[in-house]
């Protein structure tokens, strides 16, 4: 049998040419040609994220959670208050990190497993905890990928704007597949990983920050971040290589950063918005599949249903032994995550390069539709490939 399709939310399949970029030597972090490779990355990044000239890209060793723990570690000081837009289990991270490094933390969740909060309750508890005194940062998760809930940052970039608060948002399961206008919003954080809609292994903690971010932790009066965190030790690095000289502070993961260049020329080379426009289509031709297949979604409404993944609810009598099920035909799908309902669902990644190849969401949806039937809840399995069909014109 031929080697499984991985299409869990991350890491996912990557490009032939990616991957072999990543089965190279590694190169040294000084060497020319990597130089050269790094300034490039660094340049697409602001081209992928839609950010302007004053924003500063990262790349770091480490995963999403250590971008994550960079923004806030760099951003907020002890004692400084905070709003978190709360959508899911990666929500309640960047709660729980915030409130190591110190900050006072107030949270606006979602309802009900499967919502998120509309911007005017934002709103409302934004202006609540401004009442109380100065409010550092608004923090969202871009797609929760515990709940598949995608919120539009759009508006809440807007009212942290307009409130003179930071906007940070994790895109670890969005950035590069999901629209994000990082300049036109005027949003101070982007951050991801390599290992999703990037579409690299995993290992690279990617982020950029605005102009205003950057001041923002220039005046920081108090302590200075942990060192590996900090943005004053990395950003001389990311200047040099992005003017095309070598620099040090911590030994780059060179192999990731080559394979990472070829992955955003390809991203770069559809256009953006073509990027986004291709998750778009392909989530909502899954999302027919499902519908034929007999599965609800978790998120509540379908504009609130990620592109980049799907969490669908076990059907009455199948349990979570489904997933085994379907890896027994060749697919990889995730289990449950959302401790609240862990055992009750399921999920499928669709970002990066599995959409350019609509045989292999043909294959997933096959494999899925074969379990179902194997587990005793057959849907209309011909349904669901013309859909995919149709996504694949
Ligand atoms: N945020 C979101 C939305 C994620 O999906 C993940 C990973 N699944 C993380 C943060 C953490 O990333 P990592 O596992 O690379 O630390």
């Amino acid at each position: 049998m031929s080697r499984p399709l991985l299409m869990i939310p991350g890491p996912v399949e990557v490009s032939p040419a990616v991957q072999a970029a990543g089965e190279a030597p590694p190169p040294g972090h000084l060497a020319p040609r990597f130089v050269e490779s790094f300034g490039a990355c660094l340049q697409m990044m602001r081209r992928v994220w839609l950010a302007d000239e004053a924003s500063r890209p990262f790349v770091v060793a480490g995963g999403g959670t250590l971008a994550m723990e960079m923004a806030v570690a760099n951003l907020l000081e002890p004692g400084e208050r905070a709003l978190v837009v709360s959508t899911g289990y990666f929500s309640d991270r960047l709660v729980e990190m915030l409130r190591r490094y110190g900050a006072e933390v107030a949270e606006v969740r979602a309802d009900e497993v499967g919502g998120a909060p509309d911007p005017d309750r934002v709103a409302a508890a934004l202006s609540a905890l401004r009442d109380g005194g100065a409010v550092k940062a608004l923090l969202a998760t871009h797609v929760d990928t515990s709940t598949g809930v995608r919120v539009d940052p759009a508006p809440l970039a807007r009212l942290a704007r307009e409130a003179g608060v930071l906007s940070i948002f994790d895109g670890v399961c969005a950035t590069a597949a999901e629209r994000f206008d990082m300049a036109g919003w005027e949003a101070d954080v982007y951050l991801t990983a390599s290992q999703k809609a990037v579409g690299v292994a995993p290992g690279l903690a990617l982020l950029v920050a605005s102009g205003r971010a950057i001041e923002a932790r220039e005046r920081r009066a108090g302590t200075p971040p942990p060192l590996y965190l900090d943005w004053e030790a990395w950003r001389p690095v990311m200047e040099a290589y992005e003017h095309r000289r070598a620099a040090y502070f911590s030994t780059p993961a060179t192999t990731l950063v080559a394979a990472l260049e070829v992955a955003l020329r390809e991203i770069l080379a559809a256009g953006m918005p073509a990027r986004f426009e291709l998750h778009a289509r392909a989530a909502r031709a899954l999302r027919e599949a499902w519908a034929a297949l007999g599965l609800r979604q978790v998120p509540l409404r379908d504009e609130l249903a990620a592109h980049t993944l799907s969490a669908l609810r076990l059907p009455a009598g199948v349990d979570a032994s489904l997933v085994a099920r379907i890896a027994e035909r060749g697919v990889v799908v995730a289990g449950g995550l959302h401790p609240a309902i862990r055992s009750e669902y399921f999920r499928v990644g669709h970002m990066g390069y599995a959409v350019t190849r609509p045989e292999m969401l043909r294959r997933t949806v096959d494999a899925i539709g074969g379990a179902l039937e194997a587990a005793g809840a057959p849907g209309d399995a011909r349904a669901a490939r013309a859909a995919i069909d149709a996504f694949a014109g």
